[in-house]
């Protein structure tokens, strides 16, 4: 993995956004720090500004885990051009069948996991995300979780970071979203950001030469070539890309 922000991986960034390139971004851990508390995560006042700007100049997407209405309105006031949630089920594939899925999931899994202390289920109309950030005994709690989990029917498990995703088995995942989101805003290339195991699918879903995949952390195993060193380095790269595009934001 290399660094992005060092010179020479700097000149692969202003490449890409020298050409059609779409920009997305996920959004906890990547444009926003994780917190303690899942509701309470923003973006800080700096990022908000880059982003706004960013958007003005490039075409923009946030692709989240979290439902596509929770990310619209953290993102509140920014314009960009496309907000894929669910981990790439809303807005191309959410259906009631889903939804029904979903709550299927939820009928099993509340009797079992609702009564323990500091697991919470979130019920995303197309997908479940079950957290354990608050537990005291994490390890165990998360096994108890994931063999709860593999037994639920047409169900997808992706792991995060102290929170357990289960999706709609046949659904899109990142990567199916995020490239029919490039060709839907005619774009050539993507260059995506994230900090998680649902990002791998986006990492992994054009050739190299048409995505530019940035992890957030260095990792042994990604299928991203580049990495910034922690969310607060999300600033940095942002202007990276104000840079490379300057001096059309304040006619908008
Ligand atoms: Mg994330």
């Amino acid at each position: 993995m290399k660094y992005l922000l060092e010179r020479t991986a700097r000149g692969v960034l202003e490449e890409f956004a020298r050409s059609n390139v779409l920009l997305a971004f996920d959004f906890d851990g990547t444009l926003a720090p994780i917190v303690a508390k899942p509701d309470q995560a923003q973006m800080r006042p700096s990022t908000r500004e880059r982003l706004q700007q960013v958007s003005r100049r490039y075409p923009c997407a946030v692709v989240t885990g979290r439902s596509q209405a929770d990310a619209l309105q953290r993102i509140n006031q920014i314009d960009v051009w496309d907000v894929i949630g669910n981990h790439g089920v809303e807005p191309g594939s959410a259906s009631e069948e889903y939804r029904a899925l979903t709550r299927s999931w939820l009928s099993e899994l509340e009797p079992v996991l609702g009564g323990l202390q500091g697991v919470r289920l979130e019920d995303k109309q197309y997908s479940l995300a079950v957290h354990y950030r608050e537990c005291r005994d994490r390890a165990a709690v998360a096994r108890l979780i994931r063999a709860k989990a593999a037994k639920l029917s047409d169900a997808r498990i992706v792991p995060g970071k102290l929170v357990l995703n289960i999706v709609p088995r046949t659904a899109p995942d990142k990567g199916t979203a995020l490239m029919a989101a490039s060709q839907r805003l005619y774009c050539d290339r993507i260059l995506y950001v994230g900090d998680d195991v649902t990002d791998e699918d986006a990492f992994g879903c054009a050739a190299p030469d048409r995505i530019l995949a940035v992890r957030v952390g260095r990792a042994a195993r990604s299928k991203a070539p580049y990495f910034i060193r922690s969310q607060r380095e999300i600033d940095a790269l942002l202007d990276v890309l104000l840079e490379a595009r300057p001096g059309v934001a304040e006619d908008a």
